[in-house]
């Protein structure tokens, strides 16, 4: 398989900057370094690139023949929506096209009756729920970035938030997208009605990353606002009992809206900030939403009330309007701008585990984080064991980057060893990619590349994110293989020795 990332244009920024010039307003074609610079990395900003080129297309017309030049040019592309992804998928590629699709930001429909809308790629997340509010509807997947994220970022990375648990992800929210591929042809996968006939390449598309075409309309599924929403906080006095406390909620039958959980240095900075009312001298803490018709959330409330305290709850607290549910929330939405106002720098991971397995991850998180000095906050969705490990470190002090990233990938590994996998809803892009291999093996790389080559065979969408080369593999296995089965600890000072 070749390694796909090495696509080397045989055009210069000048004449391609000219080419686009010719049909895109000269505004909105960015070729000079400082007005280029806000785009050299999203909302993980420990890995930056300039790109060659920045076009911001009005029309699909118009991005379907930057796409054409591109593919005549051999230009890698790579599509961006707001840049709030967190795995590095919309870095540029220095001898590449950012392709961004801000100015595609119209809402074309809303159909109460078809509960559909149908809107532009560049439309925020929150702006579907406000504007299919006054039909009594929202749209279901509700990620922490909704007030900036765009849905076509949110298709490309199959974003999650706070509701997942019951309503599910941004693929079970999809009825259709509509795509150019990379030779600028349009298609549509999916239809208006519930199933289609085929292959799901809707599905396939779902958390593809920008590697195998752009989305340039999406059709989603609306839900009708829940009568009441109610909201329980519970303070535990070990992430032990919080961890199983979850799986009881679960298996009483009871699915709420949301069920989240932080860790004791994610309480106290979302406290210290937010002053929603949280115990700090709590371990663990949860937040449990339940939704629905008045008569099930009273029911389902007083359930979760006396299963947290039968569980030994050192604290229980309740919302009882809407004003005090949305308090309690403010300290989660804010835990991240919280958690960075105690630390330099913080990277947030993203693994998924199964739930039975939180108390075990939790603590061994725990003990690798003293073992490699440094602090790790939990902030997460506990009810679809989606963890969010934010480490603690400074990029000043020189190695300590690396020694983050590593133990960052030390986290994704031991999600995979106890049958989990290596992101929850952030995608795989730059950051993830070494640790591809101990998810899949050799085989299952070669297919991945097999799919991408049947979309982009030059490999010029999005290259080098996603998916690893099979040399990357090697090296990684070779890695392994030179580390003895040994302590946390000693295992990290290896890798530290092995990185770069
Ligand atoms: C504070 C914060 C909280 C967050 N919370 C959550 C959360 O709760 N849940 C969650 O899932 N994520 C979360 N994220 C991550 C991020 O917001 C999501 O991944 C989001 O979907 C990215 O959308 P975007 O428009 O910013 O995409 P970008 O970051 O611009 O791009 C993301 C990827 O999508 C591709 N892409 C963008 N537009 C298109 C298109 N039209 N066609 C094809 N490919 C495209 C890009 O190439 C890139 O690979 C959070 C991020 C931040 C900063």
């Amino acid at each position: 398989m070749s390694d796909r990332q090495d696509v080397h244009p045989g055009v210069s920024r000048e004449v391609l900057a000219q080419k686009f010039r010719a049909f895109i307003d000269p505004e909105y074609v960015i070729s000079d370094d400082e007005t280029l610079k806000p785009y050299e990395c999203d909302g993980l900003s420990v890995y930056s690139e300039m790109p060659m080129l920045v076009v911001l297309p009005e029309t699909v017309e118009q991005a379907q023949q930057v796409l054409r030049i591109c593919h005549e040019e051999r230009v890698p592309v790579v599509a961006r929506g707001a840049g709030t992804g967190l795995c590095a998928g919309a870095m540029p590629h220095r001898e590449g096209v950012v392709l961004s699709m801000a100015k595609f930001n119209r809402i074309l429909e809303i159909n109460p009756v078809a509960r559909a809308a149908r809107v532009q790629p560049g439309v925020r997340n929150l702006a579907i729920s406000e504007a299919a509010g006054k039909y009594g509807l929202y749209y279901g997947p509700d990620p922490s970035s909704q007030i900036a994220c765009t849905i076509g970022g949110n298709v490309a990375e199959n974003s999650g938030g706070v509701h997942c648990l019951k309503y599910g992800l941004t693929v079970h929210n999809l009825l259709s997208v509509d795509l150019l591929t990379v030779e600028g042809e349009r298609i549509t996968l999916g239809s208006e009605g519930l199933d289609s006939c085929g292959m799901d390449l809707l599905a396939l598309m779902t958390g593809s990353e920008g590697l195998l075409g752009i989305v340039t309309e999406v059709r989603v599924k609306l839900l009708p606002k829940p009568e009441v929403a109610q909201v329980v906080m519970a303070g535990f006095d070990s992430v032990q009992t919080a961890g199983d406390a979850v799986g009881a909620i679960i298996a009483e039958g009871i699915i709420p809206g949301g069920l989240e959980m932080m860790d004791s240095h994610a309480i106290v900075a979302a406290e210290a900030f937010a002053k929603a009312g949280y115990p700090t001298e709590a371990k663990a803490l949860l937040l449990c939403e339940v939704d629905g018709t008045e008569e099930e959330v009273h029911e389902h409330i007083d359930a979760v009330e006396s299963l947290f305290k039968r569980l030994g709850a050192t604290s229980v607290r309740t919302s009882h309007n809407e004003e005090e549910r949305a308090r309690l929330w403010q300290g989660r939405k804010s835990a991240f701008p919280a958690v960075g106002r105690i630390s330099p720098d913080y990277y947030c991971m993203d693994g998924t585990i199964p739930r039975g397995q939180l108390a075990h991850v939790l603590t061994e998180m725990e003990r690798m984080s003293e073992a490699c000095g440094l602090r790790v906050a939990n902030v997460f969705h506990a009810g679809d064991g989606n963890l969010h490990p934010l480490i603690l470190f400074d990029a000043n002090v020189p190695g300590e980057l690396e020694k983050t990233e590593d133990f960052g990938g030390r986290i994704l590994e031991l999600c995979v060893a106890v049958g989990g996998c290596i992101t929850g809803e952030h995608g795989v892009g730059v950051e993830k990619i070494r640790q591809m291999p101990a998810q899949f093996n050799d085989l299952d790389i070669a297919q991945f590349h097999r799919i991408k080559a049947a979309f982009d065979p030059a490999g010029t969408l999005n290259p080098g994110k996603g998916i690893p080369t099979l040399r990357q593999c090697q090296e990684y296995r070779s890695l392994e293989m030179s580390i003895e089965p040994n302590s946390g600890a000693e295992n990290q000072l290896h890798r530290e020795g092995g990185h770069e």
